[in-house]
C-alpha cells in the first residue's frame, strides 16, 4: 500500500482515545461538563462518543448542542491572511422548548468539541461567539435578579481528538480555557493531514490502511 503521507484513524481508535482521554484528563472528576456544544460535522461524532464516557451525577445524559462553522477558503485572493481567517456560522445554538432556563449558558461548564485543533482559527471564533452570548445572558441576568445577585460563572473547555503541533494562527479569545487546563486534547501530531473514518470512501481500506500504521509506529 502506498505510504501517501497521511494518517488514518479508526472508528476504534476515535473510541479508545476519547475514552482514554476523559480518564487521563479526569474530566468527570474535575471539569464536570453540564453541556456539549460540538462543531459540525467533524465534532458529531466525537461528542456522541464522548457522552458515553462522560457521567453527570444526576445520570442523565450530557446535552449536546450542534453549531455550524465552516472556513471560507472560496475568497477570490491570495493574500495568506485572508485565506482561510474567515469562519462563516451555517447554524448555531438553538434551545427547544424543554429549556426553561432564559439563560441556558450561564453557570454552565460548557465542553466545545470538535475533531482536530490544526490553525485554531474554527475554535477561536466559536469561543468568540460562545463568549457574546455569555455576555448577554449576563445583561439578561442583571435585569431579571435583584441588584447584587451574584452572576453564575461559565466555564469554556475544548475538547478535541487531535491537536496539531504547530504555530497556531489564532489565539483563544478566552485565555483561561488553556491557562486553566480546559483544553483538552486526547492526541497531539504531527501537522499531517488526518483522514478521519467518517471520510473514508471504502471503509475497509480505510481500515486496513490505519491498523498497518498503527503496527508500524
Ligand atoms: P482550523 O484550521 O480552524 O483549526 O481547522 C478547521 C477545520 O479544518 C477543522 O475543524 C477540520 O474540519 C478541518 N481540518 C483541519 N485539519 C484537518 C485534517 O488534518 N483532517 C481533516 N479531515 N480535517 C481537517
Amino acid at each position: 500500500m502506498q505510504n501517501d503521507d497521511k494518517i488514518y484513524i479508526s472508528y476504534n481508535q476515535v473510541h479508545k482515545l476519547t475514552k482514554e482521554a476523559v480518564e487521563r484528563y479526569r474530566i468527570n472528576e474535575i471539569y464536570k461538563p453540564d453541556l456539549m456544544i460540538a462543531i459540525g460535522g467533524g465534532g458529531f461524532i466525537p461528542a456522541r462518543i464522548l457522552r458515553t464516557f462522560l457521567k453527570r451525577q444526576s445520570g442523565q445524559n450530557i446535552p449536546i448542542q450542534a453549531i455550524g462553522l465552516s472556513l471560507y477558503e472560496d475568497l477570490v485572493t491570495s493574500d495568506p491572511d485572508i485565506i482561510g481567517t474567515q469562519v462563516i456560522k451555517t447554524q448555531w445554538l438553538q434551545f427547544g422548548p424543554s429549556y426553561t432556563d432564559i439563560c441556558p449558558l450561564l453557570g454552565k461548564n460548557i465542553l466545545i468539541v470538535d475533531e482536530v485543533d490544526d490553525t485554531r482559527t474554527t475554535l477561536a471564533y466559536a469561543v468568540q461567539e460562545l463568549l457574546k452570548d455569555i455576555e448577554e445572558e449576563k445583561l439578561k441576568f442583571i435585569e431579571t435578579n435583584s441588584a447584587g445577585t451574584p452572576i453564575p460563572e461559565t466555564k469554556l473547555a475544548i475538547f478535541v481528538l487531535h491537536n496539531k503541533k504547530k504555530e497556531k494562527r489564532m489565539e483563544l479569545p478566552d485565555p483561561s480555557i488553556v491557562n486553566e487546563g480546559r483544553y483538552f486534547a486526547a492526541k497531539e501530531t504531527p501537522d499531517k493531514w488526518l483522514v478521519y473514518p467518517w471520510e473514508a470512501n471504502d471503509i475497509d481500506e480505510h481500515t486496513t490502511k490505519s491498523s498497518l500504521q498503527e503496527n508500524n509506529e
